[in-house]
């Protein structure tokens, strides 16, 4: 691709390699900015259908395949044990695949990258340095240092920066833009692991289970089983003073965790994450856009995370560049389209806030308690049979990202966890606790 780059992307997670890819596609070229230190591991392995919509786009699948573990849902386990299954439907919704994948996250990373690479964008292995703009036209600007050490760019400062930094949010910070913190404020500790039942329902299905206190993830990877705790941070100090006495503490002490895992050998290091929910007052400004977690993330029990990165990356190109480069040029009409990108994407961080609440204040447990309560009792042709197995199809529609903002889907599971839901246990005790 020839031609001058125009755009500077900081940051080649799932976000930023998205939106190069996909400006590459449009013609337009950019150059990204990353200094390569990733650690072995990395939170994100577990994909939701619509991520493979964009694989498809960026014409990865097959690759992605080589690495990748089919996902064919979620399933739930509850503190009493009951379990909550959720399958992708047998065909296809609205055109999007009817299955995801869990993924070695930096062989994933590397995937996203590599494509961009050969559509010609250029990165640049460093991180780096912004400062406040010097002009009304620009907020943020690249340090004339790392100007300098883009030869492509031929001293040309690029007309758009686009903050992929993820949760170190560098262009928020040096411009001071503050953000809006969820209520939680967890660590979560994780690694991978040989012999560690995984109580799928079927192979591949990520599990979910409730502990004494927090929770925990299981994703199916070839090979191995990821297992990860998120607990809030004084629990984490009553089982030991490092990652690893922690992590295996709170599996020896967990009624489901502890026999799924009593062969297990863990075959990484323990990694530790935070674990908060953060949306920033504003996406975008005078010469600048943020995509990915470094505008906002959701907290990560229903894995919406890479999806919400690389549609972001989408709905940039498709309100912004759809058509080319010119609108570089045009910043009013820029930032209208920028507006709208950042409305539909306050939207979907609210659609998914409100999901994953009912899964910790364990009304979602509770409705499902009172389905099977109400199958059991009117057989599997009556009405109530049949309103659960139409309310079922639109939660895992809601939890697929497939139509995670519908609606009609969202009213439905409202009006059902409030009228639906007598003589089963209280959703308190199915709540995760902190
Ligand atoms: C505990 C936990 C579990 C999770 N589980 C899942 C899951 O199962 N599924 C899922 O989809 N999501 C999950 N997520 C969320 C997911 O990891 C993120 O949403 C996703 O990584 C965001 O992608 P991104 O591209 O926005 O940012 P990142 O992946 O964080 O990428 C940001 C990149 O920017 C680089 N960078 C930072 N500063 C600079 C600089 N100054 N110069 C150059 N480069 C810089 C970093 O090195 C990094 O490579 C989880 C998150 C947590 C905390």
């Amino acid at each position: 691709m020839n031609g001058t780059i125009d755009v500077a992307i900081v940051g080649s997670g799932p976000a930023g390699c998205t939106l190069a890819a996909l400006l590459a596609l449009r013609g337009i070229r950019s150059v990204v900015f990353d200094d390569d230190k990733r650690p072995e591991l990395l939170v994100g392995e577990s994909l939701l259908p619509r991520v493979v919509s964009l694989m498809r786009r960026l014409d990865i699948e097959d690759r992605n395949k080589t690495f990748a573990q089919h996902k064919p849902g979620v399933g739930f386990i509850a503190r009493d044990g009951s379990r909550l299954d959720f399958f992708f439907p047998h065909t296809p919704i609205g055109g999007v695949p009817n299955y995801a994948y869990n993924v070695p996250r930096p062989q994933f990373d590397n995937l996203l990258r590599t494509r961009a690479e050969e559509l010609g964008v250029v990165f640049v292995k460093r991180r780096a340095e912004l400062e406040k703009g010097s002009t009304p036209e620009r907020e943020i600007q690249l340090s004339a240092d790392c100007l300098a050490s883009v030869p492509e760019l031929n001293g040309r400062h690029p007309k758009l920066l686009v903050d992929s930094t993820g949760r170190a949010r560098v262009f928020a910070k040096v411009i001071g833009v503050g953000s809006k913190r969820g209520k939680r404020n967890d660590v979560a500790y994780f690694a991978h692991f040989e012999d560690f039942d995984v109580q799928a329902k079927r192979e591949g299905q990520a599990v979910i289970t409730t502990l004494s206190r927090g929770w925990s993830w299981r994703i199916p990877l070839p090979g191995r089983l990821s297992v990860g705790v998120v607990v809030d941070k004084a629990v984490a100090k009553e089982h030991g003073d490092t990652p690893e006495e922690r992590l295996e503490s709170i599996i020896n002490s967990e009624k489901f965790l502890a026999p799924a895992g009593k062969n297990r050998r863990r075959v990484t290091p323990v990694m530790t994450y935070t674990n908060y929910q953060l949306i920033s007052e504003r996406g975008h400004g005078p010469g600048w856009v943020a995509a990915g977690d470094a505008f906002g993330f959701v907290d990560p029990m229903l894995s919406p995370g890479l999806f919400m990165a690389m549609h972001s990356a989408d709905l940039l190109d498709q309100h912004a560049f759809s058509k080319g480069a010119a609108i570089l040029d045009q910043p009013a009409k820029l930032a209208k389209a920028f507006d709208k990108v950042f409305a539909e994407l306050l939207d979907w961080h609210e659609a998914w806030s409100e999901l994953i609440e009912y899964f910790y204040d364990g009304r979602m447990y509770a409705l499902h308690a009172a389905g099977v309560q109400l199958s059991e009792k009117w057989g599997e042709n009556a009405l109530p049979r049949l309103m659960e197995r139409h309310l079922t199809k639109h939660i895992t529609r809601l939890l697929s990202g497939v139509a995670t903002r519908s609606r009609y889907g969202r009213n439905l599971l409202k009006f059902s966890l409030k009228h639906l839901v007598w003589d089963v246990e209280p959703a308190e005790n199915f709540a995760i606790r902190a």
